[in-house]
């Protein structure tokens, strides 16, 4: 296919889940990212540059985030007591922020004095650019045209923020196409520039690193639930589009057996139809974006357009360490239509007064299904990877009423 930037290419061993994962690039990527795995094989393991990056999330992303008890909602669902991890409350709205901060630190420490990121509803745009504003790096985002005029706001907050933002015309100039368009560039520019991937995706090490870099919030959360419940929770509920936020939440109550881990994936319109974004429900595994993983494509292994309410989710495929865990059983994967998440983001906003961006109110949706399986005794985690002030106008035009926007 035109956008496939893999043919030809081969798997190496490196990076592997399961079946799943890999590095499948062109040679003219290959010196870029091995120095990527060097870098991060290297710095992970040392303390200097993990006080670096814990400083940064604690000074300037606001962490820890909070894990909020939900009363109203967990009274209203009867049954599990319902928490709520905060990554609305990052700087810059979400959890994003806790992968960029991290590879940006490691850019800098690789003598890379730009970053480049693609962007869909332009939410890691956004973040990229303020990471990159203030550790004084260049940077160019590369986001689909179609992107670009649904998401003027955020077009413009990387603009304030000294980024210069690049529409994409090839493909269906989306988010796919704005991965491609970031990997070509960084072939050409793997000198100065680092590509900071925003999700559990593409080669070997990314899937890996930016899961490691967004685990921090299973880390504080287990610690919190601990704290505030003494017991560990029975299900960790969050929304998968990439992956990163649902890694993060999931990373360390992966070895906790009892801790059901579920990801909620953007069924659109509905599973059974074309308008819809859950891979899991409806892919089939194929090679895309450096990685073997699950996608949704046609019986040619074309890759299919994909659509869901909310523009964080509607990428084509997932991270490999979740089609991983799907294969194995460990985690459960679930698709919720955009009528339900919609229905969720007015609940949470009424009940508990915090407003949820569309993609964790997918989350949020599945939570109000399960709730009453689980005894009063039992807690449940809902992983909030962001707030909803981006979503307010397409809420209420999806409820029929016209409010200006951009
Ligand atoms: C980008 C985004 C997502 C989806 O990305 P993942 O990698 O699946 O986490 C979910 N929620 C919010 C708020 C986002 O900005």
């Amino acid at each position: 296919m035109e956008t496939n930037l893999n043919s030809g290419a081969k798997p190496l061993d490196p990076g592997r889940f399961g079946e799943f994962g890999g590095r499948y690039i062109p040679e003219t990527l290959m010196n870029a990212v091995l120095e990527v795995e060097e870098g991060y094989r290297y710095y992970k393991d040392d303390p200097e540059f993990q006080a670096e990056v814990t400083k940064m999330l604690n000074e300037y992303a606001g962490r820890p985030s909070l894990l909020t008890y939900a009363p109203r909602l967990t009274e209203k669902l009867g049954g599990a007591k319902i928490y709520l991890k905060r990554e609305d409350l990052n700087h810059t709205g979400s959890h994003k922020i806790n992968n960029v901060i991290g590879q940006a630190l490691l850019a800098k420490r690789l003598g890379k004095t730009r970053l480049i990121a693609e962007t869909g509803a332009g939410q890691h745009g956004v973040a990229t650019a303020t990471v990159a504003a203030y550790l004084g790096m260049d940077c160019d985002v590369y986001m689909g045209r179609e992107d670009t005029k649904r998401q003027a706001l955020n077009v413009y907050r990387m603009k304030l923020l000294g980024a210069t933002v690049h529409p994409v015309d090839s493909g269906t100039a989306t988010l796919k196409d704005a991965v491609n368009a970031a990997m070509r560039e960084w072939t050409r520019n793997v000198a100065d520039t680092h590509y900071l991937i925003g999700s559990v995706m593409g080669p070997a090490p990314f899937p890996e690193m930016v899961r490691d870099f967004q685990s921090i919030i299973s880390k504080e959360a287990r610690a919190q639930i601990l704290e505030a419940e003494g017991r560990l929770p029975s299900a960790v509920i969050a929304c998968v589009g990439g992956g990163s936020n649902a890694m993060g939440a999931f990373y360390n109550f992966i070895p906790d057996e009892g801790v059901r881990l579920i990801g909620c994936e953007a069924a659109g319109r509905g599973a059974d139809t074309f308008e819809t974004a859950a891979t899991i429900t409806t892919g089939s595994v194929g090679i895309f974006h450096g990685m073997k993983s699950l996608f949704c494509q046609d019986e040619n292994g074309q890759i299919a357009p994909v659509y869901s309410i909310s523009a964080g989710l509607d990428y084509p495929g997932i991270g490999p360490e979740h089609a991983m865990l799907n294969a194995s059983g460990r985690a459960e994967y679930v698709p919720v239509t955009d009528d339900e998440a919609v229905d969720a983001f007015e609940l949470l906003s009424r009940t508990e007064g915090i407003i949820p961006a569309i993609e964790s109110a997918h989350a949020v949706a599945h939570a109000v299904k399960i709730a009453g399986e689980f005894g009063p005794d039992e807690n449940i985690i809902i992983n909030i990877s962001g707030r909803g002030d981006k979503d307010v106008a397409a809420i209420g035009r999806y409820r029929g009423e016209d409010l200006y926007d951009e």
